[in-house]
Parts: structure tokens; C-alpha cells; sequence
């Protein structure tokens, strides 16, 4: 069958709720490059239509910074490596208070609290529990989480407070896990979700491109994630990150991101889809292109360890391409 065609019967058949196999994942992952952009336009034709034109808009906050426990090679906040980042520990409720204020106040829909430890401490936690109740109280805006493991309790917890969606990437594909992390394992991420999910918590999950991985093994990672069927999917492209293991790791084609982002649309039609960090490094365009390909979320105003666009910026952008944040 002619490329084209493969590509518009694929798109029917999500548009019409019967959706993709397998074997179509594998095939799009192989389409010659000159076929990505037609690639791109049918994601967008199912996002619009699933999701409407609205992008939703994050914000982060690192609460625990660097000297983590795991060795995850990409990761400029384990203390494994020497990266010359700052670290801190948790900051107090009312400063984070004034951050989530601003977020709310630059447009952002959710906030996320981000850790960078394996797991929350009872003691820590308790801490965090307390953060979210001031932010609830104070601010009202959506909170999301990213703590690490989690038990059963601590995310019911989370939900008791109003907790929306909890983060926890399975950060590659699990034929390649091993050679990224020692420290845990693929399944103790799964277990993870699977522990947020039975507690009531919705689900945002995925991982980084550009780690070295194959595209057989992006395939791989796709089809695990639509097999949790997360509301969120998070991508995030490498940004190489000087003292890590990964420092001199070359950069992914625009077209393979592309094409990342506009296979998962395929695959999970109605899901957030989010470029997350590596977006103004990786992108000449801070991700119009991605947005107008299957995606339809971005963190703003910086990640974890680097800066990133104003949020000022972002929303012009989100608007100059006939969108809405
Ligand atoms: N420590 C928790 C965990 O690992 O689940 C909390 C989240 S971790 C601090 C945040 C996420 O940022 C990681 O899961 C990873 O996907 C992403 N990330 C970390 N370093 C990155 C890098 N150099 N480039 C792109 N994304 C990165
Ligand atoms: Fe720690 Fe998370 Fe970074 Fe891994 S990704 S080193 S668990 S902060």
C-alpha cells in the first residue's frame, strides 16, 4: 500500500475508535523520512479533534534538589555524578506558596511538585503533605506530584488531598532500562504507577528520547505506554548534561522527535500529550511544530536544574499558531 494511504487508513481508524495495531506502530516507526511530516499533519488532525485547540500549560517545582540516590545516567541530579548543581532540601510551604501563586497567575493550569530522591521519607512526606494543603488552601490550583516510589498509603494520601495526577516515568524502554539505571529497576516504576493508579490518582508517565535507544526500542517504550494508558504522557528529549555518563550523547533528528510524538497521538488519542525538558534545546522552534504533530502540553518557565522560555513567550507562541492556552 502507497505510504499516504497507510498513513490516512491509520488515521481513520483512530478517528473511528477501532485504532491501531502493533504491527502499524512498527510500520510508522519505519516510514521513510519524507513521509514524517504527512505523519505529523494526521496527529493533528486526531488531536484537534479528541482535545479540542486548548494546550495545557504546566508549571514545575524542584522541592528536593540534586544529590539523589540512583544512578539514572542522564540525570544531572544523582549523586553518582559530579554535575556542580546546587542542591537544597525542601523549601519552606509559604515560599512554595508564592511560587505555585505565580504559576497560577502566568496562565499555568497545574503545578507540579517534583523530588529529586528514590523515595519520600515518612518525615519528608509528611512535609509534603503539608505544602499541598497550604497550596490548596491558598493558591486552588491543580497539583500534580512526582516523588519517586510511593506506598500504597502515601498515595492514597495524596488523593485524600485532592492530588490530581501523579508523575512517574518509565524513562525508556525496558530492553534498554538496565544499561540507564542499577539502582532500581523497570518494574519497580511500573509497580509504582500501577500503586498511584489503584489508589485513584490519574497518571501522567513516559520518559526520554535521545538516550542512545533504537527506534525498535521507542517502539517498545510507546507500546508499554499505551498499554497504562496514562492520562498524561510526558517526553522528554535529552539535554546532555555535563559530569553525567551521557555528556557527549549526540542529538536525535527533528523528524524522529516528530515522529515519537505523533505516533503515541495515534496510540493514545486522547491523552495529554507533553513535550517536557529538552523542548528549547532540542527544537529551533521551542516545539510549534511538535504542537501542530500530536502534541498538546508544555512545561513553562524552566525545569528542574535549567531555565527555559518565559511563560510570557510561550503562551504568544501557543497563540500565533491558532491555539489556546
Ligand atoms: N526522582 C523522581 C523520579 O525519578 O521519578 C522524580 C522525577 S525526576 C527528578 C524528573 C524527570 O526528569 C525524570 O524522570 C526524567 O524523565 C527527566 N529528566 C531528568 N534528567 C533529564 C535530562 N538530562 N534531560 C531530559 N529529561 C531529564
Ligand atoms: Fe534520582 Fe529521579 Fe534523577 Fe533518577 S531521575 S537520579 S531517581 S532524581
Amino acid at each position: 500500500m502507497d505510504i499516504n494511504e497507510f498513513i490516512k487508513d491509520c488515521k481513520e481508524n483512530v478517528l473511528s475508535g477501532v485504532g491501531i495495531t502493533s504491527e502499524d506502530v512498527s510500520k510508522l516507526f519505519k516510514i521513510p523520512e519524507e513521509y514524517v511530516q504527512q505523519l505529523g499533519i494526521a496527529a493533528n488532525q486526531i488531536t484537534r479533534e479528541f482535545n479540542g485547540n486548548k494546550v495545557d500549560v504546566e508549571q514545575l517545582n524542584n522541592i528536593k534538589k540534586n544529590s539523589c540516590s540512583e544512578d539514572c545516567s542522564f540525570c544531572g541530579q544523582s549523586a553518582f555524578f559530579d554535575t556542580g548543581i546546587e542542591s537544597y532540601q525542601l523549601p519552606s510551604a509559604q515560599e512554595i506558596v508564592i511560587r505555585a501563586q505565580k504559576a497560577k497567575d502566568e496562565g499555568a493550569e497545574s503545578y507540579c511538585l517534583v523530588a529529586a530522591w528514590r523515595e519520600p521519607s515518612p518525615n519528608d512526606f509528611d512535609k509534603v503533605c503539608y505544602i499541598i494543603e497550604e497550596i490548596n488552601d491558598k493558591v486552588g490550583i491543580s497539583v500534580e506530584c512526582s516523588l519517586g516510589f510511593l506506598t500504597i498509603q502515601q498515595a492514597k494520601k495524596l488523593k485524600e488531598l485532592q492530588v490530581k495526577r501523579y508523575n512517574h516515568n518509565l524513562e525508556t524502554a525496558k530492553s534498554k532500562f538496565s544499561e540507564i539505571c542499577t539502582t532500581h529497576t523497570y518494574e519497580d516504576r511500573i509497580k509504582t504507577l500501577q500503586i498511584a493508579r489503584d489508589a485513584g490518582l490519574e497518571l501522567c508517565t513516559g520518559g526520554i528520547i535521545g538516550l542512545g535507544e533504537t527506534r525498535e526500542q521507542r517502539l517498545e517504550l510507546v507500546l508499554e505506554l499505551a498499554s497504562i494508558y496514562p492520562e498524561e504522557v510526558t517526553i522528554n528529549i535529552l539535554v546532555p548534561v555535563p559530569g553525567t555518563p551521557l555528556e557527549l550523547q549526540t542529538s536525535l533528528e527533528k523528524s524522529e522527535i516528530i515522529r515519537m510524538f505523533s505516533i503515541i497521538r495515534f496510540l493514545l488519542p486522547e491523552s495529554v500529550i507533553k513535550i517536557s525538558g529538552g523542548r528549547e534545546t532540542n527544537l529551533d522552534d521551542s516545539g510549534e511544530e511538535l504542537l501542530q504533530s500530536g502534541a498538546n502540553g508544555i512545561i513553562t518557565s524552566g525545569y528542574l536544574t535549567m531555565g527555559g522560555n518565559e511563560a510570557k513567550k510561550d503562551i504568544k507562541m501557543i497563540k500565533k499558531i491558532g491555539l489556546e492556552a
